[in-house]
């Protein structure tokens, strides 16, 4: 038999701490209030900044609208305002990013991405998310889709997967009358986009 004995239980005097409440109030903090000031430009956009009218500090934004409504148009134009007020925003169309992590597997062209198993978007879709976080600095807006039309039918571009890694501030969604995303859509030489018509411009709407 072992001589040794085992004690269980706390040793004498070895009480748990007491709970000592300290009350705290704002005046105590010291935190930079220029985070919750707006900076207005003067210009439309402001609205779509912040309900304060203005762009906040520390922000990051995702933009997003049905293909052909204007997004990289309206980011293009936020960017020249912003650099006129000496803001340098840091643009990232989560398209082209999405783009460079497909080349590798022989993508070379971004209407194409869509058109891949959604498996394989899906695991692009957070690559990119992770690449993008990053490397941000600063004021980001990010150019992406809430839905993107994949041959297996619609996939959100901002899963619950995606949306934790980019952890958006603010959601900026981007409208235009179907007549000029059709337009646009036509125009564009550059991109090939799936024929269109009003009406499937308005049930992309809806969704
Ligand atoms: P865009 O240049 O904005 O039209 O984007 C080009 C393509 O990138 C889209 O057609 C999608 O295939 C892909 N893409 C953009 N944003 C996302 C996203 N958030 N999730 C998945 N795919 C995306
Ligand atoms: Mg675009």
């Amino acid at each position: 038999m072992s001589n040794i004995k085992l004690k269980r239980g706390r040793k004498p005097g070895s009480g748990v701490m007491r709970f000592k409440p300290v009350v705290s109030t704002m005046a105590d903090f010291t935190y930079d209030k220029s985070l919750f000031t707006p900076m207005p430009t003067g210009k439309r956009v402001d609205s779509l900044f912040s309900s304060e009218g203005g762009l906040m500090k520390g922000t990051n934004y995702a933009f997003v609208g049905d293909p052909g409504v204007g997004k990289t148009t309206v980011l293009s134009d936020i960017e020249h305002i912003l650099k006129e007020r000496g803001v340098d925003p840091n643009i990232i169309v989560f398209g082209s990013a999405m783009l460079e992590e497909a080349l590798s597997i022989g993508i070379k062209d971004r209407d194409n991405l869509r058109k891949l198993p959604v498996e394989k978007q899906k695991e692009l879709q957070v690559k990119t998310a992770q690449k993008i976080s990053r490397n941000r600095k600063g004021i980001v807006f990010v150019d992406t889709h809430l839905f993107i039309n994949t041959n297996e039918g619609y996939w959100p571009g901002l899963p619950q997967e995606v949306l934790k890694v980019l952890s958006p501030t603010n959601l900026v969604l981007i409208q235009a009358k179907p007549s000029e995303i059709m337009n646009r859509r036509n125009e564009d030489e550059s991109r090939k986009r799936d024929k269109i018509t009003k009406g499937s411009i308005l049930t992309e709407q809806d969704i």
